[in-house]
């Protein structure tokens, strides 16, 4: 434990700044803290926001995590709200600030700075953007602003720019507040983590909460439009040069690191526009750190530096850098592996480690499989499906990622899945994860174990696999549906003959052994099984990962 009298100053009181802050407390009993904050509130939940404009939240004041008194009596730290860090001399070792309540500007020494300043929300530079009406959703004071905006309206409509994280949660906000609301998105898709396949199921879910999805479009500009009130009617034109009407309009496109403090300070800027840090948060100047949406990181996976915008991420970085100033502990920081969530209109969108778009871009070999396993025993009421996606090494099984999407249990999969990742576990460490099971939580084999289970096979070669992206090209291969014949009927595969799976063992002479035969079964279990008896048979078999289901969705 350290005993010196330090003065250990951070620039931000939000997610990275203030664990950062408490942590350095809980290690130094001596030394001075103080955190600087330009806004109002120190230690905000942020990620409340969207629910807050959307009165799932409906008193303010839940939104405030910490506030300077409990700082001040608990932990001995002096929180300075409304104090705007403008500059660091470096040299002397010292910051200027600027207190907004009273005017006063000042200067603070210290042994060790922490800069958690975040990052800002990215407003392009388009005609009419700095129309009234047209919000970012980063403060306690923007979601009271567009709270206030909608209700002096009478909001109808909404334009949301951007298919993230905040693009569906403020999405499912405003309609559940009665408002229309068109999402645009300049990719093919929503929720770019996750591959456009994973996310089709999302789409449809919002659309058929009436969300008006324009993909793969972007804003070309905004304009007045007086026919929907004098002060707050606008139209949003795209590049495509449609034109969306709305009172109000959410830009959720991105974030930006607060890096100009750091660059006026001369401190080292990284390739991916973030402060540069070591393991230790530190930054190129060894006695100032930085944390949090203002930092690069290295991604897990890759080994590339990135840029990761979480509270998870900023929460573990700022105490990181509190057991280092403190000299408490050698903490460093192991890298990131993007694993989020994020929940719309009732469905949950979790993934961790890179996707398979990723993985193309850097030429990985890789192995994927798709799996619907329901959250829970089927026996028991209400069980709901998962769709999940595992992305693994063909040479040693290493797990690359996984994303999925469902209603139930979703989250608590992909969390599995990414502290194994961390641990840095395969497919056969999936296989055999020793997880909790009772009916109503889970199945004796968990999604998480029915992951590893397939994936496994596939590397010993006891399964083969097939995709659905690869049925459109069957050249000459049969394509043979096992599921019974009321299920066929219902909506196949167009060229496939029907052979259900318990008459296959009767019916094998009507194959051709010279024929490649591809297998498929409503979501790929039963396909597995007829694999084993054509192979085991002497035929050359392959499943469709995921089944009738993947390629139903997913094509
Ligand atoms: C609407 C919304 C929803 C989100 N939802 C989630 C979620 O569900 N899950 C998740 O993991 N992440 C979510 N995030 C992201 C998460 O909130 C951030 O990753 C996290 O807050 C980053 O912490 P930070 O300390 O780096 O930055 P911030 O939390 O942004 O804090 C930085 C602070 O520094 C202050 N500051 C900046 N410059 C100065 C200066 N010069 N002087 C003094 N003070 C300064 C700022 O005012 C700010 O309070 C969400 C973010 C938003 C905006």
């Amino acid at each position: 434990m350290s005993t010196d009298r330090k003065r250990i100053l951070i620039i931000g009181g939000n997610a990275g700044g203030a664990s950062c802050a408490a942590r350095s407390r809980r290690l130094s009993e001596t030394a001075e803290i103080i955190v600087f904050e330009q806004g109002s509130f120190v230690s905000f939940a942020n990620c409340g926001l969207p629910y807050y404009i959307g009165d799932v939240i409906t008193d303010e004041k839940k939104l405030l995590v910490a506030n300077v008194d409990l700082f001040r009596d608990r932990f001995n730290i002096d929180v300075r709200l409304e104090n705007e860090v403008m500059a660091i001399d470096r040299e002397a070792m010292q910051i200027t600030v600027k207190n907004h309540q009273t005017g006063a500007v000042y200067q603070e020494s210290y042994d060790a700075l922490v800069l958690a300043i975040g990052a800002a929300p990215i407003r392009p530079p388009l005609a009419g953007i700095d129309l009234k009406g047209i919000f970012v959703v980063r403060t306690i004071p923007d979601s009271r602003q567009i709270r206030a905006w909608i209700d002096d309206h009478h909001a109808k409509r909404a334009v949301i720019v951007g298919g993230g994280f905040i693009g569906l949660e403020m999405a499912e906000n405003l309609v559940s507040r009665g408002i229309e609301v068109t999402l645009i998105e300049s990719q093919s898709q929503v929720m770019s983590p996750l591959d456009p396949e994973m996310v089709v199921t999302v789409q449809e879910k919002m659309r058929s909460h009436h969300v008006n999805l324009v993909l793969g479009d972007s804003v070309a500009k905004f304009s007045p439009n007086p026919d929907l009130g004098a002060d707050g009617g606008i139209v949003v034109t795209t590049k495509s040069g449609t034109t969306h009407q709305a009172n109000i309009v959410i830009l959720g496109i991105g974030v930006r690191p607060e890096t100009s403090l750091a660059k006026a300070a001369g401190l080292e800027i990284g390739d991916r526009g973030g402060i540069s840090v070591n393991e230790q948060m530190q930054t190129s100047d060894p006695k100032i750190w930085a944390v949090g949406d203002a930092v690069e990181v290295k991604d897990f996976v890759t080994g590339e530096w990135t840029l990761i915008p979480l509270a998870g991420p900023a929460n573990r970085q700022g105490r990181i850098a509190a057991d280092v100033i403190c000299e408490a502990h050698p903490s460093s920081f192991r890298g990131v592996q993007g694993t989020s969530v994020c929940g719309t209109f009732g469905l949950t969108i979790a993934s961790t480690g890179i996707n398979e778009k990723t993985l193309k871009r850097l030429g990985w070999e890789y192995e994927k499989v798709y799996l619907h396993p329901i959250h829970h025993a089927g026996y028991y009421p209400d069980a709901k499906p998962i769709d999940l996606k595992l992305l693994f090494s063909k040479q040693d099984g290493r797990i690359f990622g996984a994303q999925a999407v469902g209603e139930e249990g979703v989250e608590k999969r992909i969390d599995a899945i990414a502290i194994a990742m961390q641990m840095g576990a395969t497919v056969f460490d999936l296989e055999e994860a020793e997880l909790c099971y009772a009916p109503q939580f889970g199945s004796a084999k968990d999604p998480v174990n029915m992951a590893g289970m397939i994936a496994a096979n596939v590397l010993r070669g006891d399964a083969t696999l097939v995709h659905w992206e690869q049925l459109s090209k069957l050249d000459g291969r049969l394509l043979l549906d096992v599921r019974n014949v009321d299920e066929f009927e219902a909506g196949n595969v167009q060229g496939a003959v029907n052979i259900p799976l318990p008459q296959l063992r009767d019916r094998l002479n009507e194959l051709n052994p010279e024929q490649e035969i591809w297998v498929y079964c409503q979501v790929g279990q039963r396909g597995y099984y007829a694999t084993r008896i054509l192979s085991l048979n002497g035929f050359k078999a392959y499943n469709l990962s995921g089944g009738f289901k993947t390629f139903q969705a997913f094509s």
